[in-house]
């Protein structure tokens, strides 16, 4: 899969570059130590993280200072002592000064971009549609979605995030959508794949329909692994829905005022609970309702709505919570900001104090959201959007090892008495220590395993080299070259 990246060897050696080191000596020029090798190769014995503070989320564990057991792509058990249980032949992680938390999950995330990060920190809704999806996308060839999403899959780990729902809305041949999704499969995240048609129209449902059949059987046959399928959709489409719920898939949708016609759909049964709803911007009461009574999932967009002039300056929060619903948090596209939960998380946080204070002092009533409220969306919530309630999102014995350690013994995050406060006030991605995807490690005392970074970001380069030139776009490092002189 890794022959989409330039000059991979088309023959029998493909990808030997990113195979791992076979050796120790190998392992130790990656800078991983003895512990990070075993966990590398865990060879079927159990894995022990001698946690600090562990914030469960499960309603059962509550927060707790103790160890997490993990055995194959499982949690085990989670508790103090466990080391009996473990046995001899486990692998023990000294993570002391460490917080585990559940994998973060970032609920909509456009990761075919990835390289179009930081077109310009002043596009708004209007110029993003215009470049990404009238000027870039249709220029888009398979190794650009591979690369992108290969890119944003990295960072996301990077970040802390096990799981993205990746709304894949580029789908323009089957080469493309075979791409993307090796790109994701390659990084070894849990992803969703969403895939949906390109926003300009120029492919037709038919021809889309039959090509998400075609990587369906190739890469989606089994419901025991990282990668899930789904359909994505930007305008209420009943074909789409329809042809969705006919193929027993979810669909993700851009939710907003611009779709009108939620109540027509959910007449004719094709609003269930298979849905998951982003940004949720500026909705009528009555389609929350609708929202709420079919038992779908929705989630927000703190940065993104600001950014991109969408809806209100605070994401629809309370709406949410006051229809009983959990929501998600996502990070959107990398257009102009940083895909990073712990950001979003914080941002979050911040806007919705400073929002909840100005209702108080004009003499509403307004509660305050807390931050293990704000890590449960970006978790619980999360896992919920992905349809993966039962498997991730909480550290739950019998479900999935997904698993981040973070450091709060940096000059950033030490001294701190509360590890919520840690996380949510303190906390960047440059403390998140290990992370571990299905009980397998995807980054390690502070750097990615198994990735050759420097080589995905050249061929990112290349490809948003490329890109640009056919746009007619330059960026000489000071002006971004996208929007005109100011
Ligand atoms: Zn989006």
């Amino acid at each position: 899969m890794s022959a989409y990246l330039e000059g991979e060897h088309e023959d029998g050696a493909r990808g030997e570059r990113h195979r791992r080191p076979q050796s120790g000596t190998a392992g130790e020029e990656h800078g991983v130590d003895a512990v990070g090798e075993a966990l590398r190769r865990p060879a079927g014995r159990p894995i022990l993280l001698r946690a600090g503070a562990v914030i469960t989320l499960d309603p059962a564990l509550g927060n707790l200072v103790g160890n997490i057991l993990i055995d194959g792509e499982k949690i085990i058990a989670v508790g103090p002592g466990l080391k009996d249980r473990a046995g001899e032949n486990a692998i023990v992680v000294d993570a002391q000064e460490a917080i585990a938390i559940p994998g973060l999950v970032d609920s909509h995330l456009h990761a075919w971009v990835g390289q179009l990060r930081g077109l310009s920190s002043d596009l708004d809704i209007s110029a993003y549609m215009d470049l990404v999806h009238r000027r870039f996308a249709p220029r888009y060839r398979p190794d650009d979605m591979y690369v992108g999403c290969l890119l944003s899959s990295l960072v996301a780990l990077d970040g802390g995030v096990t799981t993205i729902l990746d709304n894949s809305h580029n789908a323009r041949a089957l080469e493309h959508m075979t791409a993307a999704v090796e790109g994701l499969a390659e990084a070894g995240i849990r992803a969703v794949h969403a895939s949906g048609p390109p926003v300009d129209g120029s492919v037709s449902m038919a021809d889309w329909s039959r090509n998400l059949e075609g990587i369906r059987e190739r890469y989606f046959s089994s419901e025991d692994q990282l990668l899930t399928l789904r359909v994505m959709d930007v305008a209420g489409s009943e074909d789409l829905w329809r042809h969705a719920r006919d193929q027993d898939l979810w669909v993700s949708t851009e939710m907003g005022s611009h779709i009108t016609n939620l109540g027509d759909l959910a007449r004719v049964g094709l609003l269930t609970e298979k849905h998951a709803f982003n940004h949720c911007i500026t909705l009528p009461d009555d389609d929350w309702r609708r929202i709420a009574d079919a038992g779908a999932a929705v989630n927000l967009c703190a940065r993104s709505d600001a950014h991109f002039g969408l809806g209100q300056a605070v994401p629809p929060v309370d709406q949410a919570l006051s229809m009983g619903l959990v929501p998600g948090l996502s990070t959107d596209n990398e257009t102009v900001y940083l895909s990073d939960m712990l950001t979003e998380m914080q941002h979050l946080v911040t806007l919705h104090r400073g929002y909840a204070f100005a209702r108080l002092a004009a003499g509403e009533k307004a509660a305050q959201l807390t931050a293990e409220q704000v890590l449960r969306f970006a978790t619980v919530g999360g896992a919920a959007n992905c349809g993966l309630a039962d498997r991730v999102g909480s550290l739950t014995p019998g479900k999935q090892a997904d698993v981040v350690l973070l450091r709060r013994s940096d000059l950033n995050t030490a001294l701190s008495t509360n590890a919520f406060t840690t996380l949510l006030g303190f906390s960047n991605r440059s403390n998140v220590d290990s992370v571990f995807v299905a009980g397998r490690v995807r980054k390690w005392r502070g750097r990615l395993v198994d990735h050759d970074v420097s080589r995905v970001l050249a061929a990112a380069e290349a490809s948003r080299s490329r890109l640009m030139n056919e746009v007619g776009l330059r960026a000489d490092g000071f002006h971004d070259g996208v929007l005109p002189d100011r």
